[in-house]
């Protein structure tokens, strides 16, 4: 049986960026995934992720995307291309809107640079924006996009290259052992490991079944869209953007890679009752409601539908993140951070869970995503959430 420091189960954003750090320390890892490391059916595949400064969820979460902002930029070094696109955000909805008050509240607290702009300033500034005289508007500089897809195979090749062993696999059991904890595979090998991070996205309730009260998969239509006039979509006129109305929800990115214009819904998904019953079936139906508020707020945007993906939200019931010990054995790590809005945390978040696969103190700034908070069942437990999450 092969005997590793850490195993890493799963390889998505988190697990990746788990298995880079822990591989850079020096220890015997081994990351296992049950898909090839970027596959489509999971949280992290496409081109690109919203990262932002001001947390309108919490705003004590400034730090912490400092913290990943930071290790992005030094990855990205490493890897020998910008991991970052910096277009600034812009943020919208009619007055008291939760996700444009959050935000507000975050950079003000943080001293972070931003403008609130009328509806004309803010056509005059991102032309390809339409949006209500009556609506608060605000733009801030310090907010872009991870480029995701590039971001996780420069952790795999990172871990790969300071040592890291990668096998495909599906985790099927863990069984805690004096020596450390065994983990079987479903074609009935094993592997013995001191400690192991879980990190499995939408597998999570499926491996550590007490956690499935707490969490929901939810099966989530992206677009991109050709637009109407592209000199208006490019990253230098077109920032990232997080648009609440009263039904809708929609997040969206400029036409950096010309793809064309990408943009989703953060609210509509449909929940699974199983991550296994996910498939790649996104349709222009599902796309429609996006459609309908990109002609009707962006309309510069809104060209033909060009391409469709389907991509998982592994949500809390509280809508943040777990990130914790198991409470039955210290030496399992566990690590469910989607709730939509993860990924710019990952380098972050591999950083911590290495400490913690290592046997390190949990940091005070992660106490938030501790299993504890769901002791009374209820999501008000849980960290200060101003809002429903988006990007
Ligand atoms: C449409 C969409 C838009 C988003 N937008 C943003 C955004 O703008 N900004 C942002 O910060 N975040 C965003 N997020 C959230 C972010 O993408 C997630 O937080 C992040 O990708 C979660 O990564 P993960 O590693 O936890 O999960 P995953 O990427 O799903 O990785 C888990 C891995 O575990 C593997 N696995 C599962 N079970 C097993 C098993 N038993 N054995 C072996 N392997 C297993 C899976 O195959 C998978 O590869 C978005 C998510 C979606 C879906």
């Amino acid at each position: 049986m092969a005997r590793y420091d850490v195993a890493v189960i799963g390889l998505g954003a988190m697990g990746s960026a788990a298995l880079y750090h822990l591989a850079r320390r020096g220890r015997r890892v081994v990351g296992i995934e049950q898909a090839a490391p970027g596959h489509d059916g999971g949280s992290s595949h496409g081109e690109s992720r919203i990262i932002r400064l001001a947390q309108f969820e919490n705003p004590a979460y400034t730090p912490l995307v400092r913290r990943a902002w930071a290790l992005w930029d030094e990855l990205g070094r490493e890897a020998g291309e910008p991991l970052i696109v910096r277009t600034g955000i812009l943020e919208a909805g009619p007055p008291g809107a939760p996700i444009v008050e959050g935000s507000l509240a975050a950079a003000r607290e943080h001293g972070l640079a931003h403008q609130v702009l009328s509806a004309a300033e803010a056509r005059a500034r991102f032309p390809a924006f339409d949006l209500p005289a009556d609506w608060t508007i605000v733009a801030q500089d310090d907010a872009g996009l991870v480029r995701a897809d590039r971001a996780l195979a420069a952790h795999m090749a990172g871990a790969k290259a300071a040592g890291a062993t990668v096998q495909a696999g599906t985790v099927s059991g863990l069984e805690p052992t004096p020596a450390g904890v065994r983990v079987s595979l479903a074609d009935r090998e094993t592997i013995e490991a001191g400690a192991v991070i879980v990190a499995a996205g939408a597998g999570m309730a499926e491996l550590v079944p007490s956690l499935a009260p707490h969490l929901k998969v939810t099966r989530q239509p992206v677009g991109w869209f050709a637009p109407v006039r592209p000199s208006d979509c490019g990253p230098d006129r077109f920032p990232v953007f997080v648009i609440e109305d009263a039904v809708e929800a929609i997040y969206g990115f400029p036409d950096f890679a010309g793809t064309g214009v990408k943009a989703a819904s953060h609210r509509l998904g449909r929940t699974l009752a199983r991550a296994a019953d996910a498939r790649q079936d996104a349709t222009a139906e599902d796309l429609a409601p996006t459609m309908e508020a990109l002609s009707r707020l962006v309309p510069g945007a809104a060209g033909p539908l060009r391409a469709l993906k389907t991509c998982l939200y592994t949500s809390t019931t509280d809508d943040e993140f777990i990130i914790d010990r198991h409470p039955d054995d210290p030496r399992i790590v566990l690590c469910s951070a989607c709730s939509g809005h993860g990924f710019k945390f990952a380098s972050v978040f591999g950083e911590v869970l290495a400490d913690l696969g290592e046997g390190g103190d949990m940091p005070p700034a992660f106490r938030a995503f501790a299993l504890a908070r769901f002791a009374d069942g209820g999501p008000g437990a849980g960290p200060r959430t101003t809002a429903r999450s988006a990007g």
